[in-house]
């Protein structure tokens, strides 16, 4: 186990190469295209997906959701979570080993620009042993030059998403906004020169759910004890069992562990140490032994796909895809919100007609057009309602003040009542309430 706390052994992982850090290149290319080129794309003018957290807005494909659309982005956030769930119960760590992001900067920029300055594993360990030369120092100072500058164009790819990319990328965004890129690409400077491997083994959540969301069913990385043991140095040889002990499986590791010690929390399944035997074991007639299999399968069982947990999972994700589908449908194009003026309560008027001031406020989510807003109250008898005239541009939004009165003595002194906003093609309603003096008299 390493520690992080003084007597941490520093990880140096052996260059790999083989199918799985093909994939590994493939999805990562995919993956980062993703993070960078995603916030660039608009659909009708509106980004394809945003996360506008000064206007509380979220963009995705078309459809804006609001903060008062709070349930939606809750169902969001659990289909996610559950899709997680039901991934590792079937997969295992393959998030982790080729979809975090974490794994993926690592091995596709980090380790690349560490192997092209400091060498491989070897160079770089006689390299850090001969301490701060001159050569060390140079070498250093270029790694970390690039990992900062790849760390800032992170930090303005992730903000991005949230502040817009036109405004970011030509300086026209505000100093919260830069300084959040100069935090994250401090954060990721820490974690790639220094941090690295510890991240998934203290940090990251996910890497401390496993214990509870892998099970003997699911896909993990193991060692084939009954072909490999006993192990023997140098040639396989009868007895033997077909592991030589080259240990290149145990030198590619970059979390630093033995695959044939069995199942570590420590794995994230990037399957380097496939790659490695598969440079040892076919030349000696035989496949791999470390290979993607399950511990049912390891101890000679049947492995199940469908299982308790994975049936569970199953229907929590239909449950929530029916309930965003439906979120979706009856998405209404209007938002309103009825709040009552800070300290007013009711006036009386002249007449003897009672009055109470509101503050309404519409947003018109219709992306593409402009809409007039007619307002309308239900539930309060003889009432005259007082507003100005409300046009709305696409995704405007704007609070007006709405006056309700009604005769004297025609209400208790607290009625609900509703609200309803009308544009030319939908409706929507809030819940208000009219305050009243009692029926024998008083004014505030
Ligand atoms: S044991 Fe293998 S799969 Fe697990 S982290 Fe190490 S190299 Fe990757
Ligand atoms: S790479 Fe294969 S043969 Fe070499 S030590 Fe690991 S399991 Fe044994």
């Amino acid at each position: 186990m390493l520690g992080f706390t003084g007597n941490r052994r520093w990880v140096y992982p052996k260059h790999v190469d083989g199918v799985f850090q093909r994939l590994h290149r493939a999805s990562g290319i995919l993956l980062q295209a993703f993070l960078v080129l995603t916030p660039w794309i608009t659909i009708g003018g509106f980004p394809a997906v945003r996360i506008a957290l000064p206007e509380r807005r979220l963009y995705v494909l078309g459809q804006v959701f609001t903060a008062s659309e709070g349930f939606t982005i809750v169902l969001l956030a659990l289909t996610a979570a559950f899709s997680l769930f039901f991934f590792t119960a079937l997969f295992g760590r393959l998030w982790c080993g080729f979809l975090c992001p974490q794994t993926v900067f690592l091995e596709e920029w980090v380790r690349p620009i560490e192997h092209l300055l400091e060498g491989d594993r070897v160079t770089r360990q006689r390299r850090d042993a001969a301490g701060m030369t001159f050569d060390w120092a140079w070498r250093r100072a270029v790694k970390w030059s690039a990992f900062a500058l790849l760390g800032l164009f992170v930090g303005m790819a992730v903000l991005s998403w949230f502040a817009g990319p036109r405004a970011l990328w030509t300086g026209q965004a505000g100093p919260v906004d830069y300084s959040m890129v100069g935090i994250i690409g401090a954060g990721l400077f820490l974690d790639w020169a220094w941090f690295r491997e510890q991240l998934c083994s203290y940090l990251c959540p996910y890497a401390r759910f496993q214990g509870a969301l892998v099970d003997h069913d699911s896909l993990i990385i193991s060692y084939d004890k009954n072909r490999g043991e006993p192990r023997g140095k140098g040639k396989a040889s009868a007895q033997a069992g077909h592991c030589i002990e080259c240990n290149k499986c145990v030198d590619v590791c970059p979390a630093g562990i033995d695959i044939r010690d069995g199942f570590q929390l420590e794995c994230i399944s990037c399957a380097r140490c496939i790659d490695a035997c598969e440079t040892v074991m076919p030349k000696l007639g035989h496949p791999s032994l470390v290979r993607y299999s399950t511990m049912a399968a390891d101890e000679g069982g049947k492995t199940h796909v469908v299982r308790g947990r994975t049936i569970v999972y199953a229907a929590l994700l239909t449950v929530l895809t029916i309930g965003i589908g439906y979120r979706l449908w009856s998405h209404n194009p209007i938002e309103l919100e009825v709040n009552r003026t800070p300290g007013s309560l009711f006036a009386t008027d002249e007449d003897g007609s009672i009055r109470n001031t509101f503050l309404v406020h519409v947003t018109n989510r219709d992306m593409k057009e402009a809409h007039h807003y007619a307002v309308m109250v239900h539930g309060l008898e003889g009432v005259q309602v007082i507003m100005p005239p409300l046009e709305l541009q696409p995704m405007e939004s704007r609070t007006v003040p709405l006056v309700v009165r009604v005769p004297g003595g025609s209400v208790d002194r607290t009625t609900n009542f509703e609200v309803e906003v009308r544009s030319e093609e939908t409706s929507t309603q809030a819940a208000a309430t009219f305050k009243a003096p009692p029926k024998d008299g008083g004014a505030k």
